[in-house]
This record gives structure tokens, sequence and C-alpha cells, in this order.
């Protein structure tokens, strides 16, 4: 299996676009024809930059409109043909794409097309060029692979083969076995684009809304196994249409879509049928056990501040580093380390982004083998000197440039806390408020980057998305989107942040940059839980009294319960696997958070009370912040 990419897929000039794609590690390149008329250099221009790059033209396109033409349209189709083969042979690449023809003067007929390609089969290999023919999901005759295969197979030509393209296979539900029964040979190269599941027109819908196999709701992968099935060893090739990514990095948007492929290309290599796939190795997908520990980058007056809002939330200081500023503060399996180190990342990270959760462990099988995984899909390694005897942690960079750090229990990496801290006897005014262990971390980041972070997380580790939610910020709309594992010990929040008017923009915007905004812990016993927090003098945040009668009504509560809820100030949700409640702190600099959930069976994460918790933050905020409520 081999890479590439379609020009058209990312932003930028055509140079800008060819240097990250071979800065992503893409073996080939599609060339759009319209990237390169905006250019001002000659077709063999483009073709040496490809080349320098050490790049492959894996093929021209598109050629529209071509089979099935009634004269006097048919001879003009065949010159314009001769054309693009001239443009092909000053490229130098060989194969160019026909996509079916929508022109309402074109006429049917299985056989009249047939001819048409053997005809343009004997002038392409007069050149020695080839043809790869393509149905488009809205093709005015042809719109389904298997008819373009019969097409291809009746024109009876060397030159003359299929192109496939999941996406006008798959939003159109074709079945995917008829794939397997297509000799290889006739497969000239294979198309691969996602796409979130809307019910909408198919051209809108494939011109706007693709996205990177995984980002999308199309079953890509089991389209993939039946082109492996075939013995096809080919390129994979993303033709991706969105407009999010033409406005996006050129780089970010190109290594997307290098580690989908590599991701893919791994998925399907563990199918027995598909061995033939030539792939890299890598390990299995990692299974997050818990998070080891999230760490704060701090100063000491702010530090000072959060390990008193620590306390009152019912942790004790258990340990200090040997050598770094650097203190635990811990309750049940939740560990946070308050880091004030005056040198080093943590520093830099303070400085631009101020006290800062920046830093995640997170607990796995074996660490080694979760790391190779994480940089064979190009994850970000991340390295910095400890002292002598100290333990080093693998670490890659996860959202905003933060740290996600590696541990496991099988070496000396879960024994950290007792190599390199020092214990400290705890103070002795502090309640334990029963926090028992991390529910969820929530992370903010900018709209554009969602579908980065969700690809990043389920590529490398063992979780699934969940649907996309909108969270109902008074000043506009936030999106939101879950990585979760089965059992529960892996759950990230992403939400997406469009405006900086948002409580999440505003987070974005005056923390320069994404990053975790909430923690949230999980109790067995909320009200006992908000006892604790009562004796300790945390301050809660204050919900409108209005949100209670509307709960009450909403969900047939008992007024008594009601009453409780609303002594606490806690919110309350159900599904049909259980019932969730909800506390939460005030925020704490430009809009972090501490959250406590008691989660009693329930699998959401209380969207429908985000617009009421929204608000009582933003009105604690700041009094001069957000002015425009
Ligand atoms: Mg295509
Ligand atoms: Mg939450």
């Amino acid at each position: 299996m081999k890479t590439s990419i379609a020009t058209v897929s990312i932003s930028g000039e055509f140079p800008e676009k060819l240097a990250a794609i071979a800065a992503a590690g893409f073996d080939g390149v599609e060339i759009f024809e319209n990237d390169f008329l905006a250019f001002d250099g000659s077709p063999a221009d483009v073709g040496r930059m490809v080349r320098d790059h050490g790049l492959e033209i894996t093929l021209f396109q598109p050629f529209r409109d071509f089979e099935g033409m009634p004269e006097p349209l048919r001879s003009r189709t065949f010159d314009r043909a001769e054309r693009k083969f001239d443009i092909m042979q000053q490229l130098g690449t060989d194969l160019v794409l026909v996509c079916s023809n929508v022109s309402p003067a074109s006429l049917g007929g299985i056989d009249r097309a047939a001819a048409d390609f053997h005809e343009l089969g004997e002038r392409a290999a007069k050149r020695g060029l080839r043809v790869g023919y393509e149905a488009l999901a809205w093709g005015r005759h042809i719109n389904d692979h298997r008819d373009a295969w019969e097409i291809v197979r009746r024109a009876e030509h060397p030159n003359i083969g299929l192109i496939l393209d999941s996406f006008h296979t798959l939003s159109r539900k074709i079945d995917v076995g008829s794939i397997r029964s297509i000799p290889k040979d006739k497969i000239f190269i294979v198309q691969m684009a996602d796409a979130p599941l809307i019910e909408m027109d198919l051209l809108y819908w494939s011109r706007h809304f693709r996205n990177m196999p995984g980002e999308g709701d199309l079953p890509v992968r089991e389209f993939t196994e039946a082109v492996a099935a075939t013995g096809y060893d080919g390129y994979l090739s993303l033709e991706i249409f969105n407009d999010q990514f033409r406005g996006g990095s050129p780089r970010t948007i190109a290594a997307d879509g290098y580690r989908s492929l590599i991701y893919l290309g791994d998925q399907v290599r563990r199918n027995p049928e598909a061995a033939t796939l030539t792939v890299a190795e890598m390990p299995d997908r990692v299974s997050v056990k818990g998070i080891g520990f999230v760490e704060f980058s701090t100063d000491a007056e702010d530090g000072e501040n959060l390990a008193g809002i620590l306390k009152t939330l019912g942790f004790r200081k258990t340990a200090v580093h040997r050598s770094k500023k650097v203190s635990i503060f811990q309750q049940g399996e939740i560990r946070l380390l308050l880091n004030t180190d005056e040198k080093g990342f943590t520093n830099a990270s303070f400085a631009v982004h101020g006290t800062s959760a920046y830093a995640v462990a997170l607990i796995v099988d074996d660490a080694g083998l979760a790391y190779a995984r994480a940089i064979a899909l190009g994850a970000e390694p991340f390295e910095q000197p400890v002292g002598q005897g100290e333990v080093q942690i693998p670490a890659i960079r996860g959202v905003g440039g933060g740290l996600i750090y590696l541990i496991d229990e099988r070496s000396e990496l879960g024994r950290f806390a007792e190599i390199d801290f020092t214990p400290v006897s705890g103070e002795s005014d502090i309640s334990s408020a029963h926090l028992s262990h991390i529910d969820h971390v929530a992370q903010t980041v900018a709209y554009e980057e969602m579908l980065t972070w969700l690809l990043f997380y389920t590529s490398i580790f063992e979780a699934e998305k969940t649907p996309m939610v909108d969270i109902i910020d008074p000043s506009g709309v936030v999106r939101s989107q879950v990585v979760e594992n089965a059992s529960g010990s892996l759950r990230l929040t992403l939400n997406g942040a469009e405006n900086r008017r948002t409580l999440a923009g505003h987070f974005i915007a005056e923390r320069f940059g994404p990053g975790i905004q909430h923690l949230a812990f999980h109790t067995e016993d909320i009200f006992a839980t908000a006892a604790a927090l009562r004796a300790n003098g945390f301050e809660p945040l204050s919900i409108s009294p209005n949100y209670y009668g509307d709960i009450e009504a909403r969900f047939g509560l008992d007024p008594g319960l009601t009453e409780r809820l609303k002594a606490d100030n806690i919110l309350y949700d159900r599904d049909d696997h259980g019932e969730y409640f909800q506390l939460y702190s005030t925020t704490f600099g430009e809009g972090f958070f501490f959250e406590i959930v008691q989660r009693s069976g329930y699998r959401g994460y209380g969207a429908a009370n985000a617009i009421f918790r929204i608000a009582a933050l933003k009105k604690a905020l700041r009094p001069e912040g957000l002015p425009k409520l």
C-alpha cells in the first residue's frame, strides 16, 4: 500500500500544498487541473516540483463528460482528451481520471460507453498512457462502480481500468462485496474519503463534507478490506473536498490525512483476508486503564490559590518532588501535580497560558508499546531532562501543545511518585470529599481542530467517538464530542468553540490556545460530598433557582429531592441507563473549573444542563469579562 493525496484536499498555494504533502510523509500526489491552472509554472515545472519533493504524480484529474457523447460532441471530446494527454506527458504522469458523464447531452448504453473507452485506450496506448474510469455517485447514466466496471470489462483494453472511490460507493450504500471479484490489475487506483452521515443531496455532500477516513461515519474500513481482498496493494489516495479543510492549515490537514491512511492500513492488515496489503506493523490500539495524574503549570502565587481550592475540594498534599518545585495533591485515586518550577517546559507553558492543566498521564498496559504506536501514527514525541535516578516518563504532545504522559504498572513508571517524590504529612483540618477518581477530562479546542484530535485519540487509543452534540452557550453554539472506551476508564470530552464570546471561545482566546478546561471527579454520594465541601469552605457555582422548578417538572422529581439539589447547587440529569448529578466550582483563571459528578449508570455528560451551568460560570468569571452576554 502506498499513500497519496489529491492537491484539492488541502488549502494553500500550489507550492505550499506540495511542501505540506511531502512533509506529512505521502508517497504520491494527485494533480488537480485547477491547482496548476492557478499556478504560474508550466506542466513540466509542476512535474519537476513534485519530483523534487520526492513525490510521484499518481494521476491527473479530472477529465469530465467523456463517454456516450453523440456527434459532433463526440469528436470534440476526443480532441479534448488528446490535449489532456499532452499535459500529462509534460507533467510526467501516465494516469488520467475520467469521471462518469453528467452532461444532459450524453447517451446511455454500456456498449456505447465501452466502445468509446476502447478507442480512448488505443489513443492512450500510443503515448504509453492509461485511463481510469470512475463512477460518480451522481453520474447521468453511470453512478455505480459495478456499471463502471462492466464498461471497463467490455472495453477490453489493457490501457483502460477502473478507479474506485469510497465516497461514491459508500454514499449510495452499494454492497462493497461486489468489489472482491474485480481483478486487481484492472483497479488502476483507489481514492479514499469518509463523510459524516447527513441526509442531503449527494453532490453537495461530496463537494463540501468529505473528510479523512476515520473522521466520518462511512464504513471505509469494510470498503478497504474488500479492495484488499482483490490483492490490490497499490495507492490509497485521499480525495477530500471539505470547506473547513480548505480554510485550515495545510500542514495539519496533510498530517491528519497521512495519519488517517496509516491507521486505515493498520486496521485492514489485521483482517487475515486482507493480508496482501503491505503495511508497516505497529502495536495494538492502546487500552487506557485510567488517569495516572493531571499536572498543572503555575507560579508561586497562583499555585497557592489553586492549592487552596484543592484543599476545599478535600485534597491533601501528600508528597513533594526531590529536585523540582512540584507537589502532589491526592484524594482517592486522583493525583494532581502542582508544578511551580521556574525553568523547563512547564514554566514555558505557564509563561504562555498562565496556570493550566497542561499534562495528563494515562495508565496503560505497556508504556513502551503505547509510545511506539503513537509515534507510528505521527504523534510528536516529547522529552526533557530529568534528575539523576529520576524516572523518565515517555510523553507525546497533545491538545494545545500540552503533554500526554504514558505510565504503566509493569515498570518503574508506575512508581514515579515513590522514586521522584518525598512524602509529606497531610494537613489535619481537611476532610475528604469522597472523590474517588477522574470521571472525565474536558478539553476545549477551536472547532476546526476537532476532527484532528478525534482522529488522534481514536487511532492511538482503544476508544470510540460518540456523535456530536450541540452545547448551547448563551452566546453561541459549542460543538461537543466525546472519546471514551467501553469500561469508562477513559473519558475525554472535546468542545469545539466557534466564537470567542462563548465560555469555551473566551477560554481559548484568553489563555492563548486550546487546552483542558475542566476536570470532573467522581463521587459515589453527591450529597455526602456536598456536605464535606461545605465543611471545607468550598465555593460552589451558584445555580439559578429557576432551574430546579424546571427539572422537577421535567423529570417528575420528588420535591424533597429538588430542595436538596437546590440547597447544594447540584444539577440533575437522567437517561435510559441511570441518573447523573453534577456540582461545579466557580472559575479559576480564564475559565478553568472543577466538576464533581455522581454517575449512576448514566452514559452522557449532562449536555442538557450545559446552558444553565455556562450562564452561571460566565456570571462568575469576572465582572468585567464577557461584556456582551
Ligand atoms: Mg473520486
Ligand atoms: Mg463535564
